[in-house]
């Protein structure tokens, strides 16, 4: 199991390295978590508050993340792959207009609506991501799209979301022939309700939606990867000087991640540890 978070699938040439890193963990069976693109989820967030404050502004936003992932279709996919991309595109671009119009007109949005919006970023990421790969394999392993709201169920409770195994497995087994050999490209991120209702795994799940399949799909390894060289001394995107630090233990992981969300500013997301 491969995850890649948003910094990671940034734009074209980030998902021309993710690809060359997967060919290079050669194995029959992968799973591979993708988030949003860079910035996507904020960016869909943000459609939500402006929505909520009437301010038209979000038809602009909604423009800026379609030539963002236009860009993107159009450089890695064949022309006739990039234009069904963006059909598709176009429709959730529609379906997002219309909840954000109610939104505007209702002045607020619900938590599930909130959910439904965020979750749009690993859609998009992940449906530009699968017959990329597929193409660069020319005719190898099968790729295949995997849309964890179909397979993850959780619940909310106060500490957070709790995956409901014994209903995610059998989805799974629902979903995937048991000897399937292959890669998946998994959506981070999003999951459902016992109720079908669409959630998420909170912001930065992507990590947990890897653990998370990691476990339903049995795997042997789960690797997150990051775009530092380590777990570093502070974020390097503030602290030039930033080491890494060559070992930690557990004990040591645990208390950093407890602390970093702290020491990091409120409006920005916390370090990524690993
Ligand atoms: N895209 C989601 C977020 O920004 C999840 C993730 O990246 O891990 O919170
Ligand atoms: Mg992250």
């Amino acid at each position: 199991m491969h995850k890649f978070g948003g910094s990671s699938v940034a734009d074209a040439e980030c998902f021309r390295r993710v690809a060359a890193i997967v060919e290079s963990q050669p194995s029959p069976r992968l799973g591979i978590v993708l988030s949003a693109c860079k910035g996507v989820t904020d960016a869909l967030l943000n459609l939500v508050t402006l929505a909520e404050r009437r301010d038209e502004g979000y038809l602009a936003q909604l423009q800026l993340l379609r030539e963002r992932h236009a860009l993107i279709a159009e450089t890695l996919l064949p022309p006739a792959a990039a234009a069904g991309w963006l059909v598709r595109f176009d429709k959730d671009r529609a379906d997002l207009s219309g909840i954000l119009h109610t939104v505007s007109i209702m002045r607020s949005a619900a938590q599930n609506v909130r959910d439904l919006v965020a979750g749009y970023g690993e859609i998009w990421s992940t449906s530009l991501f699968a017959p990329y790969l597929e193409a660069r394999r020319a005719g190898g392993a099968p790729v295949r799209w995997f849309d964890a709201r179909a397979c993850v169920v959780v619940e909310w409770d106060s500490l957070g979301p709790v995956v409901q195994w014994e209903d995610s497995r059998a989805r799974l087994q629902a979903l995937l022939a048991d000897g399937f050999r292959g890669t998946l490209v998994i959506t981070g991120f999003i999951a459902s309700t016992a109720q079908g209702l669409q959630t998420t795994l909170g912001r930065n799940g992507s990590d947990f939606s890897a653990s998370v399949f990691g476990s339903l799909l049995d795997a042997a390894e789960i690797h997150i990867w990051t775009d530092v060289d380590g777990v570093l001394s502070a974020d390097p995107r503030r602290v030039p000087d930033a080491q890494v630090i060559d070992s930690l233990s557990y004990n040591e992981a645990m208390e950093l991640a407890y602390s970093a969300p702290l020491i990091t500013d409120a409006a920005t997301e916390p370090m990524e540890l690993a």
